[in-house]
């Protein structure tokens, strides 16, 4: 029945939807490829560059938690060069001051 095969379609696309929203983003091709960019273009840790060291940023970082949404995932304008150390100590910030 092509109903059913396409009602199971809408069941598996939510579920990858589910996931996407969760850390999935990070697994995709396209976060791969636009972060490798990203620090190509931005290879300095921004955090550190503001105490005058230069040090290669490793880690592509939202400036603004996105928390699951695509539009701030996606949105260049809201990303930084980070260095592992700094990207650490934000994550660990924000993961305090999220409220369950
Ligand atoms: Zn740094």
């Amino acid at each position: 029945m092509p109903t059913s095969i396409i009602n199971y379609k809408s069941v598996v696309i939510k579920q990858q939807k589910c996931r996407l929203n969760r850390s999935g983003l990070y697994d995709t091709q396209r976060w791969r490829k636009e972060s490798r960019l990203f620090l190509k273009l931005n290879p300095l840790c921004v955090e550190c560059l503001a105490y005058n060291i230069t040090e290669q940023a490793r880690v592509v970082d939202h400036i603004l938690p996105h928390n699951g949404s695509e539009e701030l995932f996606w949105d260049a304008a809201n990303w930084q060069s980070l260095c592992t150390q700094h990207h650490n100590t934000k994550s660990a910030k924000e993961k305090k001051k999220r409220v369950y």
